[in-house]
């Protein structure tokens, strides 16, 4: 089965009871026993559910991992993942991180003594150079959130295997529809899959693969230990969220594209971040190691102030002001007041994160439409700048 949309779709067993085509939900808290530990292959839904197992057996399969585990968020799969390292140990993390990934690494993980430094990625050189012998872990997001900066996994993944440190990749971005961080040489890959798996923006989740069993033995006793598993409803809704996924994000790429472009060409448009877009800075990694380039797109405005950022966002129908990403209805929102509100000014606008910029999730409307949105509300914007600078002259 080499095709993914047919992997996709068929790594999703049947019933082996009944037959049923849908995985059942198994909501249970415990299993009958025959005998103490005599049992069906559950004993505790902490431990192990049937419903949840399915989930992390595809979502083995489809990253070409042996071990896959489910988590209440993205946020607790990467907590499981930390919990593998000790008290004295280094992180090395690309720099335009994910805010939450950011606040765990410092405002949880530093006080048990475990450091984290930020590296501009996007030069894999600069990996190299600022490993030292306490870095035990490598994170890598690619694309970034919210400047779709791209780095090299095999690149990177070399350098890590040659000084022994693990290389985690949260994938969340490219799905695996696109981008198979493990077959690139990464040890883990995360997912909140909350965003493109998931699909819906109806749940709240977090995946971790691994390549190799030993490490995935070691996460699935993070997971019991810790406890922060994902129900069977939610593992059902996203197994459900993974059989069009391939679909899904086929589509989410081709309106992206299309909406780049357009934005590319607007005379109000400062700059495009989209790793599609031939101006992008590793257009060419990104084209080599994803086969497409995800459903979301940031830019900034010429008129790069928080008030221009503010009219704009308020101004369009189809994409609604909303955080998250990766579900069928388009969303929008404003970094700088938003996600990225907790950094300081000075730090947020040096990593990229304008005081314009904003960030779209390209949903899976008709992309004209999509389009028109995005133009009746640059018109706004522009009416809106004539009203202030008519005034400005009153006042003269
Ligand atoms: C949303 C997100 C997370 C966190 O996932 P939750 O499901 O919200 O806990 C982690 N990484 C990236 C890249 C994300 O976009």
């Amino acid at each position: 089965m080499n095709s993914i949309a047919t992997q996709l779709i068929h790594s999703i067993p049947t019933d082996p009871l009944t037959g049923a085509v849908s995985v059942p939900i198994y909501q249970t808290s415990t299993f009958v026993q025959e005998a103490p530990g005599v049992n069906k292959g559950y004993d505790y839904s902490r431990s192990g559910n049937p419903t949840r197992a399915a989930l992390e057996s595809l979502i083995a399969t489809i990253e070409k991992g042996a071990a896959g585990a489910a988590f209440a968020s993205g946020l607790s799969a990467i907590d499981a993942v930390l919990k593998l390292l000790e008290t004295g140990d280094e992180i090395l993390a690309v720099d335009d991180i994910y805010g939450g990934a950011f606040r765990i690494f410092t405002q949880v993980y530093q006080k048990f003594g475990i450091k984290v430094r930020y590296v501009d990625t996007t030069i894999a050189e600069n990996v190299l150079n600022a490993i030292t012998p306490k870095t035990k872990l490598i994170w890598l997001e690619t694309p970034t959130n919210p400047t779709l900066k791209v780095s090299d996994i095999e690149a990177i993944a070399k350098i890590a295997k040659s000084r022994q440190c693990l290389l985690c990749v949260d994938n969340t971005f490219a799905s695996p529809a696109l981008q198979l961080p493990l077959t690139l040489g990464a040890d883990i890959v995360i997912h909140s899959a909350t965003k493109y798996l998931g699909g819906h923006s109806d749940l709240i989740a977090g995946l971790v693969v691994t390549r190799e069993q030993e490490l995935g033995d070691k996460i699935k006793f993070i997971q019991n230990a810790s406890g922060a598993i994902l129900s069977p409803f939610d593992s059902w809704l996203v197994i459900r969220g993974i059989e069009t996924l391939h679909l899904r994000v086929k589509q989410h790429c081709a309106n992206a594209q299309a909406v780049a472009e357009f934005l590319q060409s607007h005379p109000a448009v400062n700059k495009v971040y989209y790793p599609g877009l031939k101006s992008h800075t590793n257009h060419t990694v990104a084209a080599r190691q994803a086969k497409g380039f995800g459903g979301v797109v940031s830019f900034t405005l010429k008129d790069d102030t928080v008030d221009a950022a503010n009219a704009f966002i308020t101004s369009t129908t189809y994409f609604k002001l909303a955080e998250s990403l990766g579900g069928v209805k388009s969303l929008l929102c404003h970094p700088a007041q938003m996600t990225h509100k907790s950094i300081p000014e000075a730090i947020r606008r040096a990593s990229g994160v304008a005081d314009s910029l904003i960030r779209l999730s390209v949903g899976l409307e008709d992309a004209g439409d999509l389009i028109n949105d995005l133009e009746n509300a640059f018109a706004k914007i522009k009416s809106r700048a004539g009203k202030k600078e008519q005034l400005a002259e009153a006042f003269v």
